[in-house]
């Protein structure tokens, strides 16, 4: 209201001072060099009029055409902004697809688009190492080193590239160069561990590893409670330090009854056999240091009553049971737990055991619809997946170190939701 009131008042007020002047035109005579010019205050004001609008005109030109690159290259950011918020949306999907081929095309799309260095050379770097490309990771490793943010990165790249060239003294020497400025690094301390198990110096992993906090990374804690034990310490304060060891969990056993202490043996078991549901684990127990027959009928009868609990859980208890049964000579009760596993779940150590039996007693045989059965389940490497028919700390084909997995040991306990992963297809960056 108050612009409109303005707006008329100020149009008033000009009208009337343009119909004043019109009215008094008066005379203007301008005498230049030889010219006379004759005209009145009207024809005037036109004039001054005409040319200020002509001289606004003329700079408003000019500062448009001067802003004419700026706006070009502005709308190109632009467009380039653009084109790298769409890569990283596509490197997003490639991540969670592992499509590595799309990620190395995304990843210099947004080197080119964003003029990023840092993530798109990260993930450039990545991409060749996991294509076993190292001529291409060793040419990012040496951007990344320019990039002060990516100092720490670098290194661990470094370490990384020397395994990758299966050059194990170079990576070690990195380490151990790398450890002194990050000394209680988890990642620099536990691939000096794994270097130097590979190297059979137990004493020298266990102190690369020792001041680390594992907290819950269960193949962290079970690496240092393995080189504790294997250089020779207390079994039972290796077993204090992880209880997710197969190798402490056996040797604790086989201490425990070296020092006549059989119930804490079989204590020892209940408590973890979980961890691994692995039949082994008994028959070190009823296996190792016997003296003779009552010492066999002994132990089964403790681990019975320990075990009694799990039998409905597992198998592979009610097979544990069994063998530990046909140890004690009670033919009769090792066959009532083969029995009790479903013909479905034999496998041939069900279908072994239930043959020495018979062998043994005349009045058992052979149930009629047992025919082809499962094959005996055996460690394997979560490395390289062969399988094994022993435990062991080093995986002898791929090098591996405390990668072996019971095929049988539980994850109810260890599943893990989905989402505590979600980038599991990503190739590793270790
Ligand atoms: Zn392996």
């Amino acid at each position: 209201m108050f612009k409109i009131t303005k707006f008329f008042l100020i149009t008033i007020i000009l009208s009337y001072f343009a119909v004043w002047i019109s009215n008094r035109p008066g005379k203007v005579r301008i005498v230049w060099q030889e010219y006379l010019i004759e005209t009145n205050v009207v024809g005037l004001s036109a004039v001054i009029f005409f040319i200020f609008l002509s001289v606004i005109l003329f700079l408003f030109l000019v500062s448009k055409i001067k802003n004419i690159p700026e706006k070009v290259s502005f709308s190109q950011k632009e467009k380039y902004l653009a084109l790298g918020n769409e890569s990283l949306d596509d490197l997003a999907i490639n991540l969670f697809l592992g499509d590595k081929e799309a990620l190395e095309k995304n990843s210099r799309k947004i080197k080119k688009y964003l003029k990023n260095e840092m993530f798109s050379t990260v993930m450039l770097f990545n991409t060749a190492l996991s294509n076993n490309n190292l001529d291409d990771a060793q040419k990012y490793l040496k951007i990344l080193k320019t990039i002060p943010k990516a100092y720490y990165i670098s290194r661990r790249a470094d370490v990384m590239v020397a395994l990758k060239e299966k050059n194990i003294d170079k990576a070690l020497s990195f380490l151990l160069e790398y450890r002194k400025e990050y000394e209680n690094d988890p990642w620099i301390s536990e691939k000096l561990a794994i270097l130097y198990s590979q190297k059979k110096e137990w004493e020298l992993g266990w102190e690369s590893i020792k001041r680390i906090k594992a907290a819950d990374n269960t193949l962290l804690s079970s690496l240092q409670a393995n080189l504790h034990a294997l250089s020779g310490k207390n079994i039972f304060d290796s077993i204090k330090i992880s209880e997710n060891s197969f190798h402490v969990l056996i040797e604790a056993i086989k201490q425990f009854i070296k020092n006549n202490e059989i119930s804490k043996a079989a204590k020892l078991i209940e408590k973890n056999w979980f961890n691994f549901n692995c039949p082994e684990i008994i028959e070190t127990f009823i296996k190792h240091g016997l003296k003779n027959n009552a010492d066999s009928l002994k132990r089964h009868k403790l681990i019975v009553k320990v075990m009694k609990k799990h039998l409905n859980s597992s198998d592979e208890v009610r097979l544990s049971l069994a063998m530990s049964a046909f140890q004690a000579k009670i033919w009769g009760e090792s066959q009532k737990y083969l029995d009790d596993i479903p013909r479905e779940n034999w496998d041939e150590r069900t279908k072994n055991l239930y043959e020495e039996i018979c062998k043994k007693s005349e009045k058992l045989s052979m149930p009629n619809d047992v025919h082809d059965v499962n094959a005996s389940p055996e460690w394997y490497c979560i490395s390289c997946k062969t399988r094994h028919k022993q435990w062991q700390f080093i995986c002898d084909e791929c090098k591996a170190v405390n990668s072996l997995k019971w095929p049988k040991t539980s994850n109810i306990k260890k599943k893990k939701f989905f989402l505590e992963n979600p980038f599991r297809h990503f190739p590793k960056m270790q």
